[in-house]
């Protein structure tokens, strides 16, 4: 088959890319390194248990509004998955007592912060109501490529209000709006958390943008969780994708992007197959794109730019626990974000994130069992240069620790394991083909929101890069948005 289009991954970002370019009557080529489709949004069995490999609270699956980028996705391609709703988007586990669920219901949600900053109740109310600004302006118009003028005129024409608060929250981090309205110095460290559960960064260099995004669809949309766990949604765009005319590979790791006259025209598999096709897009991040399927002289001045100000989060070290029912107290929420200590939030092994998926769909694991997915950043510098058997140690050691930590909310954790896998930057960076197993871009200083994302296309024409890297970056979500503007990007070019 000529292929109209090559994506080089299958994460969310390229399969979003992929089918929305199928729909529209591409030939779309997929090329995946891995055995299977979904890259952090994929899954592994073990034992009958199935674990998802990184992401579980999963947004973008609403019914209305045009935020719901993944049921839209799905749509596209006329394929469709059950979704279960989670009353609770997180209950959190803070430093001084404060034990909080954020609950689907917006005013629930603001009573329980309220009952914890009295003082601060028309802070805490003002604050997220402004990022309700943010979401309905997002929530009215087509999410498409901002780098499409026609499209842009068309949208602003049609929604000009929306576009102009765009326009104003584009250059914004959520950290200042919040020190607009709150005085609270424990609030703040609370509004931290409830950006670097997601963003790995603290509020003042969250982009207001991704904030009004997450504190406002987690009461629109809601959280929900795929029935038979988050492999599917790769698994089902697949198959729409494949129904719509066009093809994946598997165990097709791409070594090199083709360039002639300057320009993009194949690529180049690790076992020497070349393939050909009029525009070719990277899902894998812009460090392995340019570093590693580029040349040094391809690596343009705008990458150089990006390096400068954006580096790689930390990986994570992540435990994938099968468990006995019974360990679990009556009322357990699905995810849970556990800190001790404010200081050291953003350090490794500071914020430890939790998933409990089986509570929302019990066939993930044997009967009378759950799973417990327990992860939190690690660098790779550390797990480098280990022999096996220190590096087994090491690994041991550090889970342990954080059994430890998780006991004082699961008591009796240890004694009711019935299966542990310990993953480290080292696992992630090999199963997910991620430099150092980044869980993907954080500014290095305080930038002006999400001015200095990059959108999908590069400096080599016919080259677009999708994925966590682009506009506006990490999640399902986030990656869908940015697989939807590069595929109306790549059609406009394409004429289709
Ligand atoms: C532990 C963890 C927990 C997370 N939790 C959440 C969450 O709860 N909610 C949420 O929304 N998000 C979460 N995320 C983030 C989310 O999973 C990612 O932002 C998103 O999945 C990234 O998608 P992507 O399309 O950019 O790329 P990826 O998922 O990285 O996919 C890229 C694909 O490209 C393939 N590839 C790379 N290089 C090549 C090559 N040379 N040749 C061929 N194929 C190649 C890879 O194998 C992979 O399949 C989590 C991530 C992690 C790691």
């Amino acid at each position: 088959m000529q292929s109209d289009v090559i994506v080089i991954g299958s994460g969310i970002g390229g399969l979003v890319t992929a089918t929305q370019l199928a729909a529209k009557g591409a030939k779309v080529l997929v090329l995946e390194r891995y055995l299977i489709p979904g890259g952090s949004a994929g899954y592994f069995q073990r034992q009958g248990y199935r674990f998802d490999v990184g992401a579980s609270m999963i947004f973008g699956f609403g019914q209305n509004g045009s935020t719901n980028l993944l049921t839209r996705a799905l749509q596209a391609v006329n394929v469709s998955l059950e979704v279960i709703p989670d009353p609770v988007q997180i209950h959190y586990h803070l430093p001084n007592g404060l034990n909080l669920k954020v609950d689907k219901v917006y005013e629930k949600f603001l009573q329980h912060v309220t009952a914890y900053f009295p003082n601060e109740s028309q802070g805490i109310r003002r604050f997220y109501d402004e990022c309700w600004k943010v979401f309905d302006c997002l929530n009215s118009i087509d999410l498409l490529s901002l780098e499409e003028p026609r499209y842009l005129m068309r949208v602003f024409f049609q929604h000009p209000l929306a576009c102009l608060g765009l326009v104003k929250y584009l250059p914004q981090n959520a950290g200042d709006i919040a020190r607009r309205y709150i005085q609270d110095s424990e609030l703040l460290k609370f509004i931290d958390m409830e950006c670097y559960c997601w963003s790995v960064v603290p509020a003042e260099m969250t982009p207001m943008i991704n904030a009004g995004m997450v504190f406002s669809d987690r009461h629109y949309g809601g959280v929900n969780y795929p029935k038979g766990g988050v492999g599917q949604i790769a698994q089902k765009l697949v198959e729409g994708l494949v129904k719509a005319g066009s093809q994946i590979q598997y165990q097709a790791r791409v070594t090199k992007i083709i360039i002639e006259n300057r320009q993009a025209v194949g690529v180049q598999l690790a076992n020497g197959q070349t393939h050909r096709a009029k525009r070719i897009v990277s899902n894998a991040t812009r460090w392995d794109t340019f570093e590693k399927l580029l040349t040094q002289e391809q690596f343009s001045f705008g990458e150089t730019n990006w390096q400068q100000r954006y580096q790689k989060s930390p990986s994570f070290l992540s435990l994938h626990m099968g468990v006995k029912a019974e360990i679990l107290p009556k009322g357990t929420e699905c995810h849970h974000i556990v800190l001790e200590d404010w200081e050291k939030i953003t350090e490794p092994e500071g914020t430890l994130f939790v998933s409990i998926p089986t509570l929302l769909d019990a066939d993930l694991a044997p009967a009378g069992h759950h799973i417990i997915h327990a992860f939190t950043p690690h660098w790779i510098d550390e797990w480098q240069g280990l022999c096996a058997k220190e590096y087994q140690v090491k690994k041991e050691e550090a889970a342990w620790r954080i059994i430890d930590r998780l006991e004082k909310i699961f008591p009796g954790l240890n004694a009711g394991l019935d299966y542990l896998e310990v993953g480290t930057p080292l696992t992630y960076r090999r199963f997910l083909g991620r430099q150092d197993g980044t869980y993907g871009p954080i500014p290095r200083r305080k930038l002006r929101g999400l001015l200095g994302m990059p959108f999908n296309k590069t400096s080599i024409p016919g080259l677009y890069c999708v994925g966590d890297s682009t506009f506006p970056g990490q999640g399902l979500n986030a990656v869908a948005f940015s697989g939807f503007a590069c595929a109306h990007r790549i059609a406009v070019d394409l004429g289709l």
